[in-house]
């Protein structure tokens, strides 16, 4: 079908006096004496463009008033004091009709109520704008990588190892119901695989090992968590991407982090200057501001020592204890991004009880060498270590956590033929949208959310 993309026309004086054929979903549309108006958005761009309906010329176009219902429409391209251009409608052909009942009607509706209708609310305006700020990021995460050398691998989304996020990981199985075994080792052995087989929470392990080949990789693919939680910030299925890079320290792989958040943040601001406007007037008032100063300053570096003090003297009561060798919970976390330090926090040097086997054990025998980068409103964003990369301690943290060896053994060969200081990190992808457009629930930024108790 002929046509020219709305964002073409859009703010291009070349086509004024051209007539052009575009296309589109009526988003308004207003009836007056001798004019009728309507106004179209093919999804190109975040403005719509008018069409004006000269009465004595065109009398048949009742169908293409119905909000939702989609049109062809050719004619002249205008100058529009308030608009830009508009289009001086010459011929309008109706696609697809729509109905009365078509949900999106004029008023604004709220977040919850878009929600019952995942398959209509991408055609608003605040999803046009987080669907193509999700897009242009993703290329923007490419493009960091890409050109500086990092390989692109794709680690395996069904897993055999089931200890990484244990309690976290959705079964694979083709196994019926009814099976009738007697005891669950004899069930997995009749299973596709053989053994239990489950999604992958995180593509670190394997990312490991491509990285002890080609130095800098990374991945860019979906993570499944059967986090039982009902969180703003929580999916069961999110997308991740794991950079690991080989003879990288700690302090490395943070300053890498850091460039990476800035990089992609700086390359939205200079793709997307719509569509931030759009989210500064409508959810998150000075955003712009926000995110010019996130690309101007340095994060902070915070111990998590340094971080238990701050919270043990601050004249707030929270919920959690805050006592050397907790987790930090979400008040915890907020509080020192949004009220200490009001930007980026890398807290470093966790306990090493209350993270995974696989990092770094720090020389204080206490603490491992561990990030989590907090920023304000959404609290963790990445989650980064350096990898144990000697094999007696890595061997014995995780005989300390009673794991099964023969799972491993690939990733115990990587600390035998050739160790090196190796690091990596995973960023969510749907936080750091969250982060850049000011939504706050992670419901709005995924296509179709997968949320415990909701699949569709
Ligand atoms: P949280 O404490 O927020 O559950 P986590 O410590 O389990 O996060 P990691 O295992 O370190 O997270 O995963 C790396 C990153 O992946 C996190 O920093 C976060 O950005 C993202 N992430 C983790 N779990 C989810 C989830 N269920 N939904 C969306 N993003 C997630
Ligand atoms: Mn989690």
């Amino acid at each position: 079908m002929k046509h020219i993309d709305i964002r073409e026309i859009i703010g291009n004086s070349y086509y004024v006096g051209k007539t052009v054929t575009v296309c589109g979903w009526v988003r308004t549309s207003r009836d007056s004496k001798n004019v009728a108006f309507l106004e179209i958005n093919d999804g190109t761009s975040l403005k719509h463009l008018q069409v004006v309906i000269d009465k004595e010329k065109i009398s048949d176009f009742d169908s293409a008033m119905k909000l939702g219902c989609s049109v062809k429409v050719s004619g002249e391209i205008c100058e529009n004091p308030n608009n830009g251009v508009e289009i001086n409608a010459c011929d309008i052909t109706v696609l697809g009709e729509s109905p009365a009942d078509y949900p999106l009607q004029k008023k604004r509706h709220t977040l919850e109520f878009l929600r019952t209708m995942p398959h209509l609310r991408v055609r608003t305006n605040t999803f046009n704008a987080v669907f193509r700020v999700r897009s242009v990021l993703a290329s923007a995460i490419h493009e960091y990588f890409q050109s500086r050398g990092y390989v692109y691998v794709n680690t395996p989304i069904i897993t055999g190892s089931d200890a990484e996020g244990a309690g976290e990981v959705f079964r694979v199985t083709t196994q019926p119901y009814d099976h009738g075994f007697k005891t669950e080792e004899e069930y997995y052995a009749n299973d596709f695989f053989g053994k239990k087989a489950g999604l992958s929470v995180s593509g670190q392990l394997e990312g490991e090992v491509a990285a002890m080949a080609f130095g800098k990789i990374y991945t860019f693919g979906p993570s499944f968590r059967a986090e039982n939680s009902n969180t703003p910030r929580h999916l069961a299925e999110f997308w991740h991407i794991e950079p690991e890079v080989a003879f990288a320290e700690l302090p490395d792989i943070i300053e890498i982090a850091e460039d990476m958040i800035k990089t992609i943040i700086y390359k939205v601001i200079e793709r997307c200057p719509d569509e931030l406007a759009f989210f500064e007037k409508h959810f998150e008032p000075g955003l712009t501001d926000k995110l010019k100063s996130i690309i101007s300053h340095n994060f902070e570096v915070l111990d998590y020592t340094k971080a238990i003090e701050i919270l043990k003297s601050a004249d707030r009561k929270f919920n959690y204890p805050c006592d050397w060798g907790c987790d930090l919970q979400t008040e915890h976390e907020r509080y020192i991004t949004e009220e200490v330090f009001n930007k980026p926090v890398f807290v470093i040097n966790y306990p090493k009880d209350i993270k995974a086997f696989y990092m770094k054990q720090n020389p204080d025998g206490k603490t491992v060498a561990a990030t989590d980068l907090l920023v304000p409103g959404v609290g963790e964003i990445i989650g980064c270590s350096e990898r144990e990369a000697d094999y007696d301690k890595l061997v014995e943290a995780m005989k300390q956590r009673g794991m099964n060896f023969d799972d491993y053994k690939d990733y115990l060969d990587l600390r035998k033929f050739g160790s090196v200081p190796h690091s990596g990190f995973g960023l969510g992808f749907e936080r750091i949208l969250m982060y850049i457009t000011g939504m706050s629930n992670i419901r709005d930024i995924a296509l179709y959310p997968r949320t415990v108790g909701s699949v569709r």
